[in-house]
């Protein structure tokens, strides 16, 4: 039991004051710190500045100090927001150094950043902090999500739940015969029920030992954490014993517990959202957590009665806190915390369980929605109840998760725990508009005009893409005088009456107003000119002459061609190289404006460029953006040349109430800072790739596929009965969605025909969902 053991450094302090002035150059007043293993010291420099050195257990393997300092650096790069301390390297550069004691033993000592403030300990512990701090610590397990050090498996640590069974012998040690009673039955229901689910659980390197000794505070603002030190107990464990460890830390009283317990979850559960697997063993982790504290306690009196004295302090007094929990029981504190993590009544609560439930609540819904919304459309046959997303994975009520290949909004994944943190601390500091001062919506703008080619740099902040493009199309009207507008037939570009006039694809017989004219797709597949024939671009541009003189026979001119650089409502046409430069090129000699409407194209969505209109060679005059820019949270944007910009504001008293406000703005950061990290538009170009082409593999032997295209992660394959006539497999392609919603793929339909599949999953799509979705597409093209 070398672990139960307390062998703590004893290094005179003028032997660490020479150490830190040889090998850090660092001068000061040295005193002694708590610390249950290692020697901890503080060094106040002259200046002011403080460190915390440690000089760690001869017990210690220096390969977990190093892999402690090294999870420190990584966190303070990938979220430098994060409160750890930053590791002080040594003179030569050293993240570690040694020191003797002066009686022949030698000892690891490093130097840390001191994170003032106070412990949270000394200050009350509200469920709001509670929440705060399971936001926290979620943030800081993300952040060491792409870590990892081999020292931190397999460790042989004091609190490490899955060690349950050493324990079992020293329950019989606890005073009361009660508590012995309770204490063996929480660790063999450990044993044998909860450990062995642990091990198929997602799992990675976490900090494991957050407690109110280990979180430091603002002594002004008590709820502001400043600080998460001691990574002495890092290990690689699941994710669900994060959160089972720290709420194992705060069933501080009989009273405070399960709240502690609940809001810890909510906050944790915001920001990493949890699986049900995780979430029905939440309730053992935590129990058992905080059994560990008595029954260590109780090892070490008994083995090592004069070892430290703050072994006599504490007691047994977790052990109640403990009781009242179980008074609660196991089904309504897990019924709880399903409730809270997932936003639903559980099935087990209300006495009906499974599809039955489902069924008539599907029902009861459609109803519900047919009375308050009258008659709108529901994907899916019978339409699917979803109650939570996370990443690429949407979860139905009944708790079956769907591989998401159709929402194009939630970009970076749904729920992005950054979007997440960055909405929550934002809304909780300031939500006002653009008539104050304020940095977030210039940082924005600043960020999307770097995106963009050099004139576009001017913003107009609002809500949706309907109104980024209507905005567009009156800065359009107002800069050139014109008052003619150019679109894709069946093209879609949003709801105001202006740019429903620019959506053929939503109006009856797809009908356009009098100033409007539509121009021919240039669809290489369907349309009048095909693959392979000379000068494809050109035969498909000319079309814009026609619409441009008709135009121009009832005495109007362009003011603008307004096109979605994906032409997705067309069926993700792959238009040909140079067609849209040979449009705009008309267009501009006739004095319109190029509108590129990037509301689906835009961030990366086609791979390759963070923008569509970059993959036809064009430069246009006004970029709108809406959907994917805040990942779920609205947020559209009106990109063009401060020229025109201004020129329209001379014109018009513009101001969106919330466009650009201060959550929105953060939401559209967050987004920006994953999309570079992360790489996500290679990404896109990458996985997509691997999607067309096993898509296109599986066009040898299901002769239903016509034509598979796209750019990235934008796709379409088109489905026909008889690849010569083309006939459209309209009643098919409906079929075969539902049948990929049954293998747990959403997929969507398009084209003027409905026959065309159209896949547009969040960029974060890899080549593995690639491989899921290619096989239930082949499975369920061979059911159709
Ligand atoms: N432009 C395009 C290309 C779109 O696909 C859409 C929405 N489907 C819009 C504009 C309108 O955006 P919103 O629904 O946010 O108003």
């Amino acid at each position: 039991m070398k672990f139960l053991k307390i062998i703590r450094p004893v290094v005179p302090l003028d032997r660490v004051a020479a150490c830190l002035q040889s090998q850090y150059g660092l001068i000061g007043t040295l005193s002694e710190l708590y610390s249950e293993r290692d020697l901890n010291c503080r060094l106040i420099e002259p200046g002011g500045a403080q460190w915390v050195v440690k000089i760690a257990s001869i017990e210690e393997n220096p390969a977990v100090i190093e892999c402690q300092l090294q999870a420190m650096r990584h966190i303070e790069r990938v979220d430098p927001t994060l409160p750890v301390p930053r590791v002080r390297q040594t003179t030569d550069g050293h993240d570690l150094t040694q020191i003797e004691d002066g009686a022949g033993a030698t000892y690891f000592l490093y130097v840390l950043s001191f994170l003032p403030g106070d412990l949270a300990e000394d200050h009350p512990c509200d469920p709001e902090f509670v929440a705060t701090i399971g936001r926290t610590v979620a943030r800081l397990s993300i952040a060491t999500r792409g870590f990892f050090h081999p020292a931190a498996g397999g460790r042989e640590l004091l609190w490490d739940i899955r060690m349950a069974e050493r324990f079992l012998p020293y329950t019989d040690r606890l005073t009361r015969p009660a508590s012995r009673v309770m204490a063996h039955e929480i660790m063999t229901g450990l044993i044998e029920r909860v450990l062995p689910r642990l091990d198929a659980l997602r799992a990675q390197i976490i900090h494991g030992d957050i407690h109110r000794q280990n979180l430091i505070v603002d002594p002004l603002a008590p709820t502001r954490i400043t600080g998460m030190i001691d990574f002495g107990d890092i290990i690689h464990a699941p994710i669900a014993m994060d959160l089972g460890n720290l709420a194992g830390e705060f069933l501080l009283t009989p009273d405070t517990g399960l709240t502690n317990l609940l809001a810890l979850t909510d906050g944790y559960n915001k920001v990493t959202p949890l699986a049900l697997e995780e979430i029905e063993l939440i309730y053992d982790l935590t129990i058992g957590r905080a059994l560990l504290a008595p029954l260590i306690n109780r090892y070490r009196q008994t083995e090592t009665p004069d070892s430290i004295d703050y072994i006599q302090a504490s007691g047994e007094t977790g052990l109640e806190s403990i009781a009242a929990l179980q008074e609660v029981g196991r089904p309504a504190v897990t019924s709880m915390l399903r409730d809270i993590c997932l936003g639903q009544k559980s099935p087990g609560l209300t006495g009906m369980t499974g599809s039955g439930l489902a069924a008539a609540s599907v029902t009861a819904m459609r109803s519900r929605r047919e009375r308050l919304l009258g008659d709108s459309y529901l994907f899916y046959d019978p339409p699917l109840h979803m109650v939570r997303g996370e990443g690429i994975w949407l979860f139905d009520a009944e708790g079956r998760r769907y591989l998401d290949c159709y929402n194009n909004v939630p970009h970076i994944g749904h729920c992005h725990p950054a979007v997440v943190e960055a909405l929550t601390r934002q809304i909780a500091t300031l939500n006002t508009n653009t008539r104050y001062l304020g940095d977030a919506v210039l940082d924005y703008a600043e960020r999307l005009g770097a995106t963009m080619s050099g004139r576009l740099t001017a913003c107009a902040f609002v809500n949706s893409g309907s109104e980024a493009n209507d905005i567009a199309w009156q800065m359009a009207k107002s800069y050139t005088g014109n008052t003619g507008g150019l679109v894709m037939e069946f093209a879609y570009h949003g709801i105001t009456e202006a740019i429903h006039g620019f959506s053929p694809s939503a109006a009856v017989n797809a009908a356009v107003p009098a100033h409007i004219r539509t121009l021919m797709p240039p669809d290489d597949y369907r349309g009048p000119y095909q693959r392979g024939t000379p000068n494809l671009a050109q035969l498909y541009a000319d079309d814009a002459d026609r619409a441009i003189e008709s135009l121009a026979e009832s005495g109007l001119k362009p003011a603008a061609f307004m096109v979605d650089s994906a032409f997705m409502t067309n069926g993700m046409l792959e238009a040909p190289e140079g067609y849209l430069a040979a449009v705009t090129d008309k267009l501009r000699a006739a004095g319109g404006l190029l509108i590129a409407d990037e509301v689906q194209s835009g961030f990366g969505r086609m791979g390759t460029f963070m923008w569509g209109y970059r993959h036809h060679g064009v430069e246009p005059d006004i970029v709108t953006i809406g959907k994917p820019a805040g990942n779920g949270h609205p947020l559209g944007v009106v990109v063009t040349t401060p020229e025109i910009l201004r020129h329209f504001q001379r014109q018009t008293a513009f101001f969106s109430t919330f466009g650009g406000n201060n959550v929105s703005c953060a939401a559209g950061l967050a987004v920006l800072d994953v999309i570079e990290r992360e790489g996500l538009v290679a990404n896109a170009g990458l996985s997509g790739a691997y999607l067309k082409r096993g898509l296109a593999a599986l066009a040898e032997r299901h002769a239903l596929i016509g034509d598979v295209r796209g750019a990235g992660l934008a796709l379409g394959v088109e489905l026909v009965r008889d690849r010569h006539t083309l006939e459209p497999a309209k009643a098919e392609t409906k079929r075969l969605l539902n049948l990929m919603r049954d293998e747990g793929v959403l997929i969507g339909s398009e084209g003027v025909h409905g026959n065309i599949i159209k896949i547009r999953p969040p960029i974060i799509f890899t080549p593995d969902h690639a491989e899921q979705v290619i096989q239930a597409m082949d499975r369920s093209l061979s059911r159709l």
